[in-house]
């Protein structure tokens, strides 16, 4: 019965050339892996500093799997919140200016434990449409009265927040860095919106914490918004801090309240202390070493600037994220197999990812390439882009 079902719409998936399937990688994360016993140039992973096989971040994990075992053994509030765990709270707090910082084991979980911990009922929570679906996820399950405003748009969020009824606590989230298109929120309009509206305004770093700002603190840092004026500020570690996990920082009452009643917090086991250990390896690093956010600016330069003068048609984005628009998602499957062929690897993100229409390859940069990897990822593209996508070329 269910299978029947199941299968009809695993056969409509296909037809839609939306049918995903999972790469078996043979390697570690880095600018070569190796699949189905092939060498390929990766450009579709999210470890933008490249840090995922640091030997630091090795090393630290395998000496505190040494102390500390391998099993987080029990929740947070149970038993299994160790000195590493304490620690990486700590210094995350430190990274990123705040009072307090709260570990999540994932990104996922850190999104749906926020938002329904401090919204439910008789609340309203405002989220850009283009926002990850943690986030939408989160906004649902709060059971709050939930609207997305037009991607970055503060003329339709505005009006939005002046129609609302006096009752309810507001909550405006959005993508800091949006992780299908690349381009940053308006973080220093949306602050004063909530302000002037009474809202409170979360952002998601995911993509922007450790690659944003001048020391890599992310979107706060890079609008120089603080506590008050970004009270919860969420960031994953999975991504460019090259590690796992996530975190929620902001004010004591926050943290508290997110230690009270984030039930995806409460009841789930706490994260290998080993994991930790790394990741408070890479936050060191992150400090101590800037040159990876500087060589990825130059790349994504390089990049761009190799795209216009293929007439590429890349989205608008300075960041690591660098999509190419091909629209249909059949076409966006085809490229992907011919870069594939060419020995590049970049997968085709299709609905429903992203709007039916705007089927894309979602590049993205790591400080770990070479000018020369961008080069031959140019000279792929430039051989098996066809021509109808050239003409309305906007990059730059
Ligand atoms: C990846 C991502 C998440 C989820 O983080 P995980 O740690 O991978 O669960 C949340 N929000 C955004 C914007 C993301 O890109």
């Amino acid at each position: 019965m269910i299978n029947d079902v199941l299968q009809r719409r695993l056969a409509e998936r296909h037809e839609q050339s939306r049918y995903r399937r999972r790469r078996v990688l043979a390697s570690a994360q880095g600018p070569r892996v190796v699949v189905d016993g092939r060498e390929l140039l990766l450009f579709c992973s999210n470890d933008y500093l490249g840090l995922a096989n640091h030997p630091q971040l090795i090393n630290a994990m395998q000496n505190a799997a040494q102390e500390f075992g391998v099993g987080g053994g029990a929740s947070h509030l149970v038993c299994g919140h160790s000195l590493v765990h304490h620690r990486l709270e700590e210094r995350l707090a430190e990274v990123t200016g705040r009072d307090r910082a709260l570990l999540f084991s994932t990104g996922y979980m850190a999104n749906l434990g926020t938002v329904t911990a401090l919204i439910g009922k008789g609340d309203h929570i405002l989220e850009d449409r283009l926002n990850h679906a943690s986030l939408l996820d989160a906004g649902l399950l709060s059971g709050a009265k939930f609207q997305r405003f037009h991607h970055n748009d503060m003329a339709d969020l505005e009006r939005r927040l002046q129609s609302l009824p006096i009752e309810g606590k507001r909550l405006i989230v959005v993508d800091a860095v949006f992780s299908m298109d690349g381009d940053i929120a308006s973080l220093g309009e949306l602050s004063a919106l909530a302000t002037k509206y009474n809202a409170t305004l979360m952002a998601d770093d995911a993509h922007g914490f450790g690659v944003l700002g001048a020391t890599g603190g992310g979107c706060g840092e890079l609008f120089g918004l603080g506590q008050e004026q970004l009270p919860i500020l969420m960031g994953t570690l999975g991504k460019g801090i090259g590690s796992f996990g996530a975190f929620v920082a902001g004010s004591d009452t926050l943290i508290e309240s997110l230690i009270q009643f984030a039930r995806p917090y409460i009841y789930t086991t706490a994260m290998p202390p080993a994991v930790a250990a790394a990741t408070l390896a890479s936050l060191d690093l992150l400090t101590t070493e800037s040159w990876r956010r500087d060589h990825l600016r130059d790349l994504i330069a390089q990049f761009r600037l190799g795209a216009a003068q293929l007439n590429l048609p890349l989205m608008i984005s300075n960041t690591a994220i660098q999509p190419l628009l091909v629209g249909d998602e059949s076409l966006a499957m085809m490229i992907s197999e011919s870069l594939e062929a060419e020995g590049v690897l970049v997968s085709a993100i299709r609905p429903p990812t992203v709007a039916v229409g705007q089927s894309r390859l979602r590049i993205t940069l790591s400080a770990a390439h070479s000018y020369q990897d961008i080069d031959a990822l140019l000279g792929a593209l430039s051989r098996v882009v066809p021509a109808e996508l050239r003409s309305a070329s906007q990059a730059l």
